[in-house]
């Protein structure tokens, strides 16, 4: 029987492209979405791929979400945290809200999701959690505080779960996309993105959401287990660790 993987805000942007290439590499695939149905049912229609919706900012959907999917499909063998927000402002500016919210999403998330998972995979002595974190979370980034704190903080608990992890199978690992041509960033202003961004990327480009993708299915594959609490970076070459 085929793994189970499983994607959060796996319907749209680089999660769709995640569980796309999940599939084709020969998982059963449950994409995760936070509130667009429309997108969900189109992806579901396109693809074959069954979407289930949760946020992982709350804890007890997540869990009762993870005991659906398991229900449904099987024990969940790869978890891809990829759901993300922004809610971009200089700090001055920045909202207890505005930080709350990326905090709760792109953070805890990341524990809400990963937590109802971890015994399962310790009992079966197996498992990959890849999550996705960003480049300016390394780096830091002006204007986001609150998501550079996150994605920041996604990379000390991937190197932390990964020691925790090891000796029952499990790896956990993360990647750092750059600036990748999605919603969330066709939503810069194009000025912002044509005359500031790019030329930052040596490349001279966005990346792909399928070359985001293509490094999961790396990562997820049973001969990757010698590789854990590593981040790979897809940035076009802007940035090194
Ligand atoms: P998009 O905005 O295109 O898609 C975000 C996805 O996350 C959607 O599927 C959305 O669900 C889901 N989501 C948001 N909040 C929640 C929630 N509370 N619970 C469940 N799902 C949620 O983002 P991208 O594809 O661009 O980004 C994907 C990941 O990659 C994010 O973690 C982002 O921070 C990271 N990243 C992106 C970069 C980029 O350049 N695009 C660069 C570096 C990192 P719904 O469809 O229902 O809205």
């Amino acid at each position: 029987m085929s793994k189970v993987a499983l994607v959060t805000g796996g319907a749209r942007g680089i999660g769709a492209a995640i569980s796309i290439a999940l599939k084709n590499a020969g998982y059963t695939v449950a994409a995760n979405y936070a509130g667009n149905d429309e997108a969900a049912e189109k992806f579901t229609a396109e693809t074959g791929i069954k979407t289930y919706k949760w946020s992982v900012a709350d804890y007890d959907a997540c869990a009762a979400g993870v005991a659906q999917v398991e229900a449904d499909l099987g024990p969940v063998a790869v978890l891809v945290n990829n759901a993300g927000i922004t809610r971009d402002a200089m700090f001055h500016k920045m909202t207890p809200q505005m930080w709350k919210e990326v905090i709760d999403t792109n953070l805890s998330g990341v524990f809400n999701m990963t937590h109802p998972i971890w015994g399962g995979m310790r009992d079966r002595k197996f498992g990959r959690v890849i999550n996705i974190s960003s480049i300016n979370g390394q780096k830091g980034q002006a204007g986001q505080a609150n998501y550079s704190a996150a994605k920041a903080g996604d990379l000390g608990m991937t190197k932390a779960l990964a020691q925790e992890g090891a000796r029952a199978g499990i790896t956990v690992n993360a990647i750092c996309p750059g600036y990748i041509g999605t919603e969330m960033v066709r939503a810069i202003d194009e000025k912002v993105l044509n005359e500031r961004i790019i030329p930052q990327i040596p490349v001279g480009r966005l990346g792909e959401p399928e070359e985001i993708a293509r490094c999961v299915v790396f990562l997820a594959a049973e001969d990757a287990g010698f590789i854990t609490g590593a981040t790979i970076t897809a940035n076009g070459g802007q940035y090194f660790v």
